[in-house]
Parts: structure tokens; C-alpha cells; sequence
């Protein structure tokens, strides 16, 4: 009997270096490569957006029609299905004979709950999935993924004396044929009001940035630059296509081992690879606290002192707060899907200490904003900076002052988004009596 395999694309969205993809054209006779643009629900993600920005949409319907081109040249071809994953795969089951499911390893709850309905609900079909997203795999990490150090310097300190990145996976050279005739199912939407995209999505686009990173001195002088607020210069941008896997964390780490070896290895290659396993360590975060890294009260016992105050949110997300350099960001973050670090650890900061807001909100806002939006990076991050996370500290709030004189001295970032406050007072009307 002729073995049908269906690749559920996730945020794998890559031919190399895709050990889910390489299992898949090894094992099966008939292969059929989706992804599910799905809607959301309030219901089975509280918490999570609706809808995406069109910055954030834009940039995944790139990585997605690259992927597809990709996969083109090799006879296949990508189903994009703006269907929920659990009833689209149910459908493909039961009418093309599937005998097995692929995907690669997610860090998201949600994620995660899908997979085991299916499996639980096809036990004699085989579900396999493959580690993509991260550098290690769990076999190689020195301790179960329930004893988690509990801070990112303890786990930092077991990893990186003991563990090398796990093998870059093989090429793929043949792929099984696709029963489902290629049409054109789907199509990029286009985004011309866009105002300044920060980069394009897709595996080509990747690649051509690795490169171009790698090839010049940026590397080198990083550790000092990687605080800047502007431009692509100052950090490597490798985020967007890490976030969606149209590039690996493997084959950074491969590439910058090269650069090491023959050009240049100082305090500031090193920090590339030290900010990458902050990476890796809120991915292992993610699967190890499920559910509760959405949840108001983190890792802590009780509950923030802080609540949702419809008013000051909105001013928040609309750049309109009393702090200049908060709006600038803010506004930056809704004109281009991005903001640099530094700002979202400001704009965390003020939303949590001086709005009292519950974090949620924010995490929820920047998830359908950043073009770079990963579940690990971004809901551990948060929890991090609403103390209810994995800060030994438990508490961290910048002076939103003093960072804007040291970041920002001649305000020119600040005028540049007209951050200026357009609002000095935080509630205009008795919070009762606003709209929601
Ligand atoms: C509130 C908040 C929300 C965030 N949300 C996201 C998110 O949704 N997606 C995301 O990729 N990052 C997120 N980050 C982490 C960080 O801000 C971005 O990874 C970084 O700004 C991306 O730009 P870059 O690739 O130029 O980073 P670089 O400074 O060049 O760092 C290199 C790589 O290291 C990783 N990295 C760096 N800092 C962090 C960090 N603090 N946590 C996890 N990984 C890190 C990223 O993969 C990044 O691409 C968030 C940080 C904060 C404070």
C-alpha cells in the first residue's frame, strides 16, 4: 500500500536545515505540504489576537509564497488554507488515505494542544515531529525539561560549556509527488499603503541578509551597537525570518562559528551567540510552562497589582502617552511591524510600572504587530519584564528619563516618529465611563 504523508507547516517555513521536511520526503510515496492561515478564537486563545497587522501579514505571505516557489522547484507545491489546522487535517485524512502527519516541534500551548487532539483522535495514523526551532534538542540538554534552570544566567552556564548545536539537517534532494493538483489556491494579498516594510519575507530574503551580515564587520562590533533604536546596522535583524523558521538558529550559529575561524572572534561574536541562547532558553520556557506562560500571575503566587484600564491602553498602543520616547516607539512599531530591544523593554516597563496595566494586553498588542512575533520570545520576555516570569529580580523598571538621555541624547529618534506627548493626563474620563 502506497503511504500518504501530510506536512502541516508551521513556523518551519524552509527547504534547508528542516529536519521535518527531510523525514517527510525520506518516508512516504505522496506527500501533501499545507499551512493553515487560521482564525483565532477569543475562545481558544484568550488572550491572543484576532487578527494580524498587515505588516505582520504582509511579511508571512512572503516567507509563504517563497516557501511555495521553493517547493515548486521540486514538484511540489504549498496548500495555504485559511482554515482551523484540526478540521482541515481531519478533511485531508479521511479523502487521501494519510498514513502519516509531520510537523516540526512548537513551543506554543495552543500549538501543542492541536497536535495531541489529532493524535489522540487517529491513533493508527503515525504523528511525527521533528526539533527546528531551536539548537538543541531536548536529548542533548543536561536536565528534563521540568527542571528548567530557573533564570537564563544558571541554564546559560550548563549550555554553553557542555553542548555544540545539533547537526544542521540534510538536503533535501527528491520530493514525493503532491495528490493534490497545484491550483491557485491562495493569493499574496497586497499591501501598497504600507509604509516602510523593514525587510522581505521568505527563505531568499533570509539567506541574502545571513550573508550580507556575515560579510561585513557588523559582527565585530555588535555588543556595542546592539542598544541602537534605528536602521538595520545595529543588530543583526535576524529575528523576523527566525520567528517563522524561514532561516534556522543552526544555520546562524554555523555561520557565525565561520566568521569566527576566519575573520574576526571577540566579546561581540560572543554576544551574538549569548543573546541566541536567551532565544533558546525561552523557547525550552515556553514548553516547559504550557498554559501558564499566558497567565496573569506567571510563575508567581498571586496575582500583579495592575489591571486594564481601556483609556490608558488605547494611548499606549496609539503612541499618546505622557512619554515622548514611548510614543516614538510605539508609533515605529505600528508604521514598520518592528522595534528595536531596548524599546520593547521600554515600552514593557511603561506599560506594567508607570500605566499599571495588566501585561497581557501589551504581549497581546505586540503579537499582532511584530513581524517577528515568536510565542516563546515574546510571552517570556513580557513575563519577564511584568516580574512574573523568570527575572531572579522579580521587579524591573527602567527610568524612562534617564534611558531616553543615554539612548536617545539628541531626541532625534523621538523626533523622527514625533514621539512628542500629545497627552498629559492619563485618564480623561472616570475609567468607569469609558467605551469599551
Ligand atoms: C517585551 C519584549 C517582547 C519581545 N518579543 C519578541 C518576539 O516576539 N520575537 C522575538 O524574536 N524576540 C522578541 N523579543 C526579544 C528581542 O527584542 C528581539 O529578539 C530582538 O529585538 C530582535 O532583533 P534582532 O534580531 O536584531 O536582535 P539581536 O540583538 O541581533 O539578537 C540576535 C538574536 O538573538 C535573539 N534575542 C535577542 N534578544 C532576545 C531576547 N531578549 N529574548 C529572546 N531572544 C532574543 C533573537 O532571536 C535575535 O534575532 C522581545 C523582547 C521584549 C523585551
Amino acid at each position: 500500500m502506497k503511504t500518504t504523508g501530510i506536512l502541516l507547516f508551521r513556523n518551519d517555513l524552509r527547504l534547508s536545515d528542516n529536519a521535518t521536511l527531510t523525514a517527510a520526503c525520506a518516508e512516504v510515496d505522496r506527500l501533501i505540504c499545507i499551512y493553515c492561515c487560521e482564525p483565532i478564537s477569543a475562545s481558544t486563545a484568550l488572550h491572543r489576537p484576532q487578527t494580524l497587522s498587515d505588516h505582520r501579514q504582509r511579511f508571512l505571505f512572503e516567507s509563504l509564497e517563497a516557501l511555495d516557489q521553493g517547493l515548486r522547484g521540486f514538484g511540489q507545491h504549498l496548500l495555504v488554507l485559511k482554515r482551523p489546522i484540526v478540521d482541515t487535517i481531519a478533511e485531508l485524512i479521511t479523502q487521501y488515505d494519510v498514513t502519516h502527519v509531520y510537523s516540526s516541534v512548537n513551543a506554543g500551548w495552543f500549538e501543542n494542544h492541536q497536535w495531541s487532539v489529532l493524535k489522540s483522535r487517529y491513533s493508527s495514523i503515525i504523528f511525527q515531529q521533528e526539533h527546528t526551532h531551536t539548537l538543541f534538542e531536548p536529548h542533548q540538554l543536561p536536565f528534563e525539561i521540568e527542571d528548567l534552570p530557573s533564570s537564563f544566567s544558571k541554564f546559560r552556564r550548563v549550555v554553553e560549556k557542555n553542548l555544540q548545536a545539533s547537526p544542521i539537517a540534510g538536503k533535501v534532494t527528491k520530493m514525493p509527488p503532491n495528490p493534490i493538483v497545484a491550483k491557485e489556491y491562495w493569493q499574496v494579498p497586497h499591501y501598497d499603503e504600507l509604509s516602510s516594510p523593514l525587510c522581505s519575507g521568505g527563505e531568499k530574503a533570509a539567506k541574502y541578509h545571513l550573508e550580507k551580515y556575515f560579510s561585513s564587520d557588523l559582527p565585530s562590533t555588535y555588543k556595542n551597537t546592539r542598544n541602537g533604536l534605528e536602521g538595520m546596522d545595529y543588530s543583526t535583524k535576524f529575528s523576523p525570518w527566525l520567528s517563522n523558521g524561514s532561516l534556522s538558529a543552526k544555520t546562524i550559529v554555523s555561520k557565525l562559528i565561520e566568521y569566527e575561524t576566519h575573520k574576526t572572534a571577540n566579546e561581540s561574536t560572543y554576544w551574538i551567540y549569548f543573546e541566541l541562547l536567551w532565544r533558546e532558553y525561552f523557547q525550552w520556557y515556553a514548553h516547559h510552562h504550557g498554559k501558564t506562560l499566558f497567565q496573569f500571575k506567571g510563575l508567581r503566587p498571586t496575582v500583579p497589582n495592575t489591571s486594564f484600564y481601556a483609556e490608558r491602553y488605547q494611548k499606549w498602543c496609539q503612541g499618546n502617552t505622557p512619554f515622548a520616547i514611548i510614543n516614538a516607539f510605539m508609533k515605529q512599531l505600528v508604521a514598520t511591524g518592528y522595534m528595536s530591544n531596548r524599546g520593547r523593554q521600554l515600552v514593557a516597563s511603561c506599560f506594567v510600572h508607570e500605566l499599571n496595566l495588566d501585561w497581557r494586553y501589551g504581549a497581546r498588542f505586540m503579537e499582532q504587530h511584530l513581524i517577528d512575533f515568536d510565542v516563546a520570545s515574546n510571552w517570556g520576555n513580557w513575563q519577564y519584564l511584568a516580574g512574573v516570569g523568570a527575572d531572579p529580580r522579580g521587579h524591573r523598571q527602567f527610568d524612562l528619563k534617564k534611558q531616553a538621555a543615554l539612548h536617545d541624547p539628541k531626541g532625534e529618534f523621538t523626533a523622527k516618529w514625533q514621539g512628542s506627548p500629545i497627552t498629559i493626563n492619563l485618564d480623561s474620563v472616570d475609567i468607569a465611563d469609558w467605551p469599551l
